[in-house]
């Protein structure tokens, strides 16, 4: 290829000199998308692993989403919660009905559902557990990822996400993820919450062992003490099931939800709950601009409606058994381990092989894009409409990066 002609270089360029560096992002300058493929400012075309972190599980552009958001954009975009819209109540029912809760609360960005869940828990804790004022603590897992606020980055464990960024907010006890008996002692009775991720996505798709989930529960309520699960990345699909919680057949309390339930079009986040806990709140005491604003309604309805068919869930766990049994034959072949649940794999690629970030800069070269995640771990999560011919094809260029 004529290197000069290309577009691409001058844009990375520019790209780089006028923003802040908070992202490494691949070399790559993408302009249009469709489905599972991404194509670039040079009208090469790109097989999309990564989807967005699960903001696009339906893929980029599902015709029902896209006509969804038109057909609002047309009519009404913002009124903020000072009046009430008409796309409001149908997304608030239908989204507690796919969490069989009672209510909801939305929000815009996974970080604000996470930072309104601790909210809402410290509030029930002292209003309806009686923790005595200020005393509230929650219990969080080591490995978290919950965003990137202030209070939340206070909780975090890796060095890189928190460091600098204190005074750190207190209130938190951190166990080690998978560890119900750790988990256990570190409840005591000003313990309003347990907020953990039921997979740990950016931890590189650890999948804590079976009978955790179900232990958790069942700690929870003996203890008198909320599980706020985030199923921001997990949810909506990605693991095969509705909420990753559903493959222990467990409730949490409250849903922290996110990334894919804005099709990949708006930010929309919501908590799900009971009205014995999301019921503390009162008018004043929490809330967003733009928070179920008319658009994300409107597109954030379409994505229940898509999930309640079950037929994204059932392509998830189907494609994700092939997937899966693809990335396991190439342990040994590059890989050292492959972690996951439905189309969602956390892959060790051998340290003396290459970093994560080679494996993907090689694997952009041929036309798959995933993205590295803590040394040589890469993440495979693409859109739930992939077909089984790309995952082989995605499975394929893996294998080649592996062999040199
Ligand atoms: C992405 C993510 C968040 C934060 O979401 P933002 O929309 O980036 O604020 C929180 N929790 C989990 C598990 C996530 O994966």
């Amino acid at each position: 290829m004529v290197e000069d002609m290309l577009r691409t270089p001058a844009a990375v360029r520019d790209a780089e000199r006028f923003t802040a560096h908070n992202y490494h992002p691949l070399p790559v300058v993408v302009s249009s998308a469709e489905g599972a493929w991404l194509t670039d400012i040079d009208g090469r075309r790109y097989l999309d692993c990564l989807a967005g972190y699960s903001a696009l599980n339906f893929g980029h552009r599902h015709p029902r989403l896209i006509a969804a958001a038109h057909a609002q954009l047309d009519r009404l975009t913002l009124t903020s919660r000072a009046f009430i819209h008409d796309q409001f109540a149908d997304f608030c029912r239908e989204l507690a009905e796919l969490c069989g809760k009672d209510m909801v609360l939305p929000m815009n960005t996974g970080a604000e559902a996470v930072e309104t869940g601790i909210k809402v828990a410290r509030k029930w804790g002292y209003r309806v557990k009686g923790v005595p004022a200020g005393q509230a603590n929650i219990v969080v897992a080591e490995g978290n990822f919950h965003g990137r606020t202030t209070t939340i980055v206070s909780f975090s464990t890796d060095d890189e996400a928190r460091a600098d960024f204190g005074p750190y907010t207190s209130g938190f006890t951190v166990v080690p993820y998978g560890d119900l008996t750790a988990l256990e002692a570190a409840i005591d009775d000003n313990t309003v919450a347990v907020l953990l991720e039921p997979i740990q996505g950016e931890q590189g798709v650890v999948v804590p062992p079976e009978g955790y989930l179900s232990g958790v529960r069942r700690v929870c309520t003996e203890r008198n003490v909320l599980f706020v699960a985030d199923e921001i990345q997990s949810g909506l699909g990605r693991t095969g099931a509705t909420f990753a919680c559903d493959h222990e057949g467990v409730a949490p309390d409250l849903y922290l939800l996110g990334k894919a339930l804005g099709g990949g079009i708006v930010p929309v986040s919501a908590v799900a709950g009971n009205a014995d806990v999301l019921g503390v709140l009162q008018p004043g005491q929490h809330g967003s601009t733009f928070g179920g604003n008319p658009l994300a309604c409107a597109v954030a309805t379409e994505v229940v409606r898509l999930l309640t068919t079950g037929e994204f869930q059932r392509r998830s766990a189907e494609l994700g058994e092939r997937l899966h049994a693809g990335l396991r034959a190439l342990i040994g072949r590059g890989l050292v381990a492959v972690r996951g649940r439905g189309l969602w794999a956390g892959l060790d690629i051998d340290p003396a092989l290459m970093t994560g970030r080679q494996a993907c800069e090689l694997l952009m070269e041929r036309g798959v894009l995933a993205k590295d995640t803590h040394g040589s771990t890469i993440r495979l999560a693409p859109p739930l409409v992939i077909t089984v011919d790309e995952i082989d094809h995605a499975v394929t260029q893996l294998a080649a990066v592996l062999a040199g």
